[in-house]
C-alpha cells in the first residue's frame, strides 16, 4: 500500500501551532513511509475562510519545511485541491447515496424541528436526533417537492449499530449505537457538511492514513457511517492529543503566541520549531530530544504518539532554539547574524575573520540572533557605571595593583585586537610577578579590562574587544580608582 496521507487546513486563520504539528506529523509519517502528503484546503464556511489566510498558511507550512506534494497551489492527480472547487463532486455523490437508498430529502424545516424536539427524548450529550419524518418519503414524492420548489436537505440514513474504530493513538474506540441520528450531508443551500466532504475527499484522494486532532474522534462515527454507505474501506485515523498550556488548559491566546506565524516573525528557527512540535506528542524511539527533521524522518512511525495532552511550554522551546542555533554552519551563522544586529552597529565593520570567531563564540551563549547586540556590548561599549559590585572588587589592595599593570600594557597595543596568548602572558605576569591569584586576580582583571564585575571567560572576549575600547575603558577605570 502507497501510504498517501493529507492535512486538511481550514484558512479561517493563521496557522495555529497544534496544526503546524499536525501538518508535520503527516509529513514526516509519508517521509518515513515514502508516501505522498497532500495539502488540502477545507474552505467551505465561506464567510469565514480566506484567499490570505491560505497563503499564509501555506508559506507558513513552507517555513517549517512541511512541504506537500499535492495540493491546490501545485497542482495534483486528484485534484482540485480546493473544498470550494469540489461542490458538484460533493452533491454528485449526495445524490448517488440517495439512488442507493442510503440517503434522502429532508423537508422538515428548522421551526418543525425545533417544534417536534419536546416530543423527543434527549440522549446522553442532551441533544436530539432527528426523529426520520423524510426517510420513509418515496423518490416520487421528494422529487415532486423539490420540482414544487420546496427547500430541502440531505441527511445520510444512520445505521442502527455499534461502531468500533481502531484507533493508533486511542486505541479502541466504541460508538454505541444510537449515538447519532440521521444528519444532514448537504445543507438546503447546497452546501456539503464537513463529516461529509472531509470523507468522500478523503476517499476520492485515495487517503490511506487520517493523523488529526483528538477534537476530530467524535466525528469519525458520523465518517465511518458515510464510507460504509459507499461500500467503501474508510483510512486508519490517529487522534493526536491535544497542545495545552502550563495551566493544563487548551492552548490559546492567553497562553502567549499560538500562531506559527507569530514564531516565525519572532525570529524563532523552523528546525528549533519543528523539532519542539514533533516530540510534543511523540516521542523518539531513542528518547532523544534534540533532533532535525531529515534525521527523525525515516524513524517516524504513526505508534509512538502519546496519549496524555502535551504541554506547549515555550521556554523549552526557547532553549531548542538555543541547541539548533549552535549547530548551524558557519555560513547560516554570519547570514542571519548581519540580518539580526543593527546597520550602525560596529559589528558590521569587523573583518570576516573577527565574525567567525565572534559568531563561533556567542552561538553557544545565545537562543535568539536578536540577543546578538546586548550581548556583544561587553565588546564595544566603553562607558563606565560604578556598581556596588565594582567598588568591592577595587577596595581590594590587590586590584589597583592590576590596574597599573594592565593600564601600561593596554596603553602600550599597536596590533587592533589583542591574542588569546597575549591574554595569558597577562595573566600569568600578574600571577608570578605581582603574586595575585585565583579570585582577586580573575575578578580584578575583569573588573579592569571590561568594567564589569562578572560575564563571559575573558580569554574569549578580550580578543574580540578592539584595543581601542581597551584603552579607553582602562583609562576610564584607573582615573575612576584614583
Ligand atoms: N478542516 C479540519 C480542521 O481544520 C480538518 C479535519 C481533518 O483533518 O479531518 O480541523
Amino acid at each position: 500500500m502507497t501510504v498517501r496521507v493529507r492535512f486538511a487546513p481550514s484558512p479561517t486563520g493563521y496557522l495555529h501551532v497544534g496544526g503546524g504539528r499536525t501538518a508535520l506529523y503527516n509529513y514526516l509519517f509519508a517521509k518515513a513511509k515514502g508516501g505522498t502528503y497532500i495539502l488540502r484546503v477545507e474552505d467551505t464556511d465561506e464567510a469565514r475562510s480566506t484567499r490570505e489566510f491560505e497563503d499564509l498558511q501555506i508559506a507558513d507550512l513552507k517555513w517549517l519545511g512541511v512541504h506537500h506534494t499535492e495540493g491546490p497551489d501545485v497542482g495534483g492527480p486528484y485534484g482540485p485541491y480546493r473544498q470550494s472547487e469540489r461542490k458538484q463532486i460533493y452533491l454528485d455523490h449526495a445524490h448517488k447515496l440517495i439512488e442507493m437508498n442510503k440517503a434522502y430529502h429532508c423537508f422538515c424545516t428548522e421551526e418543525e424541528l425545533e417544534a417536534r424536539k419536546k416530543d423527543l427524548p434527549p440522549d446522553e450529550n442532551g441533544s436530539y436526533h432527528y426523529d426520520g419524518k423524510c426517510r420513509g418519503l418515496s423518490k416520487d414524492e421528494s422529487n415532486k417537492r423539490l420540482a414544487a420548489g420546496e427547500k430541502a436537505v440531505i441527511r445520510l440514513k444512520a445505521p442502527a449499530k455499534t461502531y468500533v474504530l481502531k484507533d493508533h493513538v486511542r486505541g479502541e474506540v466504541n460508538f454505541p449505537e444510537g449515538m447519532v441520528g440521521d444528519f444532514v450531508i448537504i445543507r438546503s443551500g447546497g452546501l456539503p457538511v464537513f463529516n461529509f466532504c472531509n470523507v468522500i475527499d478523503d476517499w476520492l484522494m485515495k487517503i490511506t492514513h487520517v493523523i488529526r486532532a483528538e477534537e476530530h474522534l467524535s466525528n469519525t462515527v458520523r465518517q465511518l457511517m458515510v464510507y460504509e454507505a459507499f461500500g467503501a474501506t474508510p483510512p486508519e485515523y490517529a487522534h493526536i492529543s491535544l497542545l495545552i498550556g502550563k495551566d493544563r488548559q487548551k492552548l490559546s491566546k492567553r497562553h502567549g503566541a499560538t500562531s506559527v506565524n507569530q514564531y516565525r516573525e519572532e525570529t524563532y528557527l523552523p528546525a528549533a520549531m519543528t523539532n519542539y512540535l514533533c516530540q510534543l506528542g511523540w516521542s523518539h524511539p531513542e528518547e532523544k530530544d534534540i533532533f532535525t527533521m531529515d534525521e527523525v524522518a525515516p524513524l517516524f512511525s504513526i505508534d509512538r504518539f502519546n496519549k496524555s495532552p502535551a504541554i506547549f511550554d515555550v521556554e523549552k522551546l526557547n532553549f531548542m532554539n538555543g541547541q539548533h542555533l549552535k549547530k548551524l554552519p558557519i555560513e547560516t551563522l554570519l547570514k542571519q547574524a548581519d540580518q539580526a544586529v543593527p546597520k550602525d552597529h560596529p559589528y558590521h565593520k569587523q573583518s570576516p575573520e573577527w565574525k567567525m570567531e565572534c559568531l563561533n563564540f556567542y552561538k553557544d551563549h545565545i537562543l535568539f540572533f536578536k540577543e546578538l547586540p546586548e550581548s556583544m556590548k561587553v565588546l564595544f561599549d566603553d562607558s563606565f557605571e560604578m556598581t556596588p559590585e565594582l567598588t568591592d572588587i577595587f577596595s581590594w589592595e590587590t586590584t589597583p595593583k592590576i590596574a597599573e599593570y594592565l593600564v601600561g600594557v593596554v596603553n602600550n597595543l599597536t596590533t587592533p585586537f589583542i591574542t588569546a596568548a597575549q591574554f595569558d602572558d597577562w595573566s600569568n605576569h600578574i600571577k608570578n610577578e605581582l603574586k595575585i591569584k585565583g579570585k582577586p586576580l580573575f575578578m580584578g582583571m575583569r573588573a579592569v579590562l571590561t568594567a564589569q564585575g562578572h560575564g563571559k571567560e575573558l580569554k574569549f572576549i578580550l580578543p574580540l574587544t578592539p584595543s581601542e575600547i581597551l584603552k579607553k575603558r582602562v583609562n576610564k577605570i584607573a582615573g575612576a580608582m584614583k
